[in-house]
């Protein structure tokens, strides 16, 4: 369950949502996503667990959790994951526990996933989940981005650009896009979603006792 934000107005009880942001490496999903937490509270993020090397910066528990390919293909077998994929080589998956937890909790929950997590996901939790998929202006500013980052080699930037194109492709199994030219116009049209999202009827489980009542009274 979680409220919502406005605090001068009424507080109905509501469904948490999954809100998930995917694009190609590079496009800024992790700037958006990061710019979200620190602005809303509302909304947690789902850690994934990932057999990738951590980069410079990253720290364990926070950014993901960092694991061997044993102790992931474990977890996989315990049914410990809502979702999982192999990207770039490496495995990447959401732990089902910390999710429900927060759902449990009032909060909704942040993904930073690929096109193949966010498909099991959907299949998983439906009308809960919310799809935003972010592009870059150019393909040419995707690349500029990723060398700017300066946190891959020459050899895994190569890989992502070619990889990139494929990605894109999946932008018609999300229910927005974005172009993320400007990141405080992007964002501020992520926060316009959050919000409207938030208040589909659909989430306001409080509602049918709240009407009841201005009917019967
Ligand atoms: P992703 O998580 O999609 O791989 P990042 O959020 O790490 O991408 O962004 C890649 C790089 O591009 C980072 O250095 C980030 O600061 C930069 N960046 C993100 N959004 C923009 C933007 N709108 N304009 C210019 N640079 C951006
Ligand atoms: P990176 O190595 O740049 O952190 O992430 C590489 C890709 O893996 C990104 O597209 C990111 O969204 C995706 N990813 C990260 N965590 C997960 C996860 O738990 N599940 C899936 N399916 N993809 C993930």
């Amino acid at each position: 369950m979680a409220q919502q934000n406005n605090p001068s107005s009424i507080q109905l009880d509501r469904r948490g949502l999954l809100f998930v942001l995917s694009s190609p490496s590079g496009a800024g999903k992790s700037t958006l996503a990061r710019k979200l937490l620190t602005s809303d509270q509302q909304i947690s993020l789902s850690v994934s667990a990932t057999t990738r090397p951590p980069r410079a910066g990253e720290v364990d528990g926070k950014d993901y959790h960092f694991v061997d390919k044993e102790t992931f293909k474990a977890m996989v077998a315990n049914g410990e994951f809502l979702e999982w994929a192999k990207v770039f080589g490496h495995r990447y998956g959401t732990p089902r526990g910390p999710v429900e937890d927060m759902l449990e909790n009032g909060q909704d929950v942040l993904f930073d996933i690929d096109w193949q997590g966010t498909q099991q996901l959907f299949q998983e939790a439906g009308n809960d989940i919310v799809r935003i998929f972010i592009l870059p202006p150019s393909i040419t500013e995707l690349e500029d981005r990723l060398r700017n980052r300066a946190t891959d080699s020459d050899d895994v930037i190569n890989d992502r650009m070619s990889r990139a194109k494929s990605e894109i492709g999946h932008w018609d199994g999300y229910d927005y896009v974005l172009i993320n030219d400007d990141v405080e116009a992007c964002f501020e049209k992520i926060t316009h979603i959050l919000a409207a999202e938030r208040l589909k009827r659909m989430r306001q489980k409080g509602l049918i006792g709240f009407a009841r009542k201005l009917v019967e009274g």
